[in-house]
């Protein structure tokens, strides 16, 4: 199939794996160092490495090989849910794995020399700028990132300790005092990215941490004019409707929606949705061990958005109705993006060299926990 299927289990988070090139390091100094995983795309199957003996066979949506192109796995993982955003609905599509596996390649890669190499932001805005007309379509981004519970602003990166403001009524969640600039072409976001990209480095070099402790997430919101797009909507809703057991399954935000269109005087009004891209921070097991406080604090922040990112995981991917998103300020900002009629799709990024067969296999058991 062309892209990841989000008809049947509604609500359960997508999961692709990703495995990167072994770098000119790794081919020279881990050669002895047999890989830890054997990749079965056309089965979307992995063969993880137990121990000498053994192996375990873990079957995804999607695995994609070191050959994959970045416009491959954007048309797989991302693509569907910026169609969905298009369609009024929010969305999210998160990178998670071990620091160096390639999550920033795959989510961040701005390509400026070779345009084969953007990441999955780029595209999106994009596909987004492709769809909506200028003018009367409203694109505006935020860019932020999450360290230690707390959210900074990557746009004006004086802005911190930045609140999450869930509305009471509708259940949308905004962010108080963050930038939010409405871009105008590619060219003008790539500038924004840039700029992020440069704030998140300054910021990490003054509190003496690396940028891979933190979260980085980019949040694109879409107001569209349903006079011009009802078309699309319409499709995806009655595809939808057939595949949902319509009604009862039916959210509030899909009820908005429809009121919309139905809206006042018959003139549909604008509806907003929004697409939120993650960097996540790094997976791998910090040292605790170490006597430096403040990393030990550091250790303790991440392993409490990661685990709670996993739990929710986990329950979507159980139909639970309770999804826990109210333990850490990663889900908390996830939570109109997440399950429900928001689509979500995960890419797990590895790397090849059995030198990392621990890191791998966490990696590994965490994306098996949306399965
Ligand atoms: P992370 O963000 O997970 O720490 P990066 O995205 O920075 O990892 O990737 C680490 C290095 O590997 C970078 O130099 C990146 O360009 C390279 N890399 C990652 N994935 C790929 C890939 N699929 N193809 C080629 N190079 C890659
Ligand atoms: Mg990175």
């Amino acid at each position: 199939s062309h892209s990841l299927d989000f008809d049947n289990d509604h609500g359960r988070v997508r999961v692709a794996v990703r495995s990167r090139p072994r770098n000119a390091e790794e081919l020279i100094s881990d050669a002895d160092f047999n890989d830890c995983v054997e990749l079965y795309p056309e089965l979307k199957r992995l063969k993880l490495k137990k121990n000498n003996w053994s192996s375990e066979s873990y079957r995804f949506d999607e695995v994609f090989t070191e050959t994959s192109s970045q416009k491959r796995v954007y048309e797989v993982v991302a693509k569907p849910v910026v169609e969905s955003v298009l369609s009024g609905y929010n969305g999210t599509v998160m990178a998670y794995g071990q620091t160096g596996t390639g999550k920033t390649y795959t989510v961040g890669k701005l390509g400026k020399d070779d345009a084969s190499e953007r990441g999955i932001m780029v595209r999106a805005l994009e596909d987004i700028f492709a769809s909506t007309t200028p003018g009367s379509d409203i694109l505006e981004v935020s860019y932020l990132q999450l360290y230690m519970e707390s959210i900074q602003d990557l746009l004006a990166p004086e802005k911190i300790n930045i609140p999450i403001n869930e509305d009471a009524r509708t259940g949308e969640i905004s962010l108080p005092g963050a930038s939010v600039v409405k871009v105008q072409d590619l060219d003008h976001f790539s500038e924004l990215l840039q700029i992020g990209e440069a704030n998140r480095y300054a910021a990490n070099t003054k509190q003496n941490t690396e940028s891979s402790r933190s979260h980085a997430i980019l949040m694109a919101s879409v107001s569209l004019d349903f006079r011009l797009s009802q078309s699309t909507y319409i499709q995806v809703h009655v595809r939808r409707s057939i595949n949902q057991k319509a009604e009862d399954a039916t959210t509030s935000q899909e009820k908005d929606v429809k009121s919309n269109l139905s809206g006042g005087n018959g003139i549909p009004r604008v509806r907003k949705s929004k697409l939120l891209i993650v960097d996540l921070a790094g997976s791998e097991r910090l040292d605790k061990s170490g006597s430096d406080g403040h990393l030990l604090e550091e250790a303790k922040f991440i392993n409490l958005s990661l685990t709670s990112l996993g739990k929710c995981i986990n329950a979507l991917a159980e139909n639970s109705p309770h999804i826990p998103t109210r333990d850490s300020k990663l889900t908390r900002l996830l939570r109109d993006s997440f399950g429900g009629s928001a689509r979500t799709s995960l890419i797990i990024t590895i790397g090849p060299s059995g030198k990392h067969h621990a890191e791998t296999t966490s990696t590994i058991m965490f994306g098996q926990r949306a399965m």
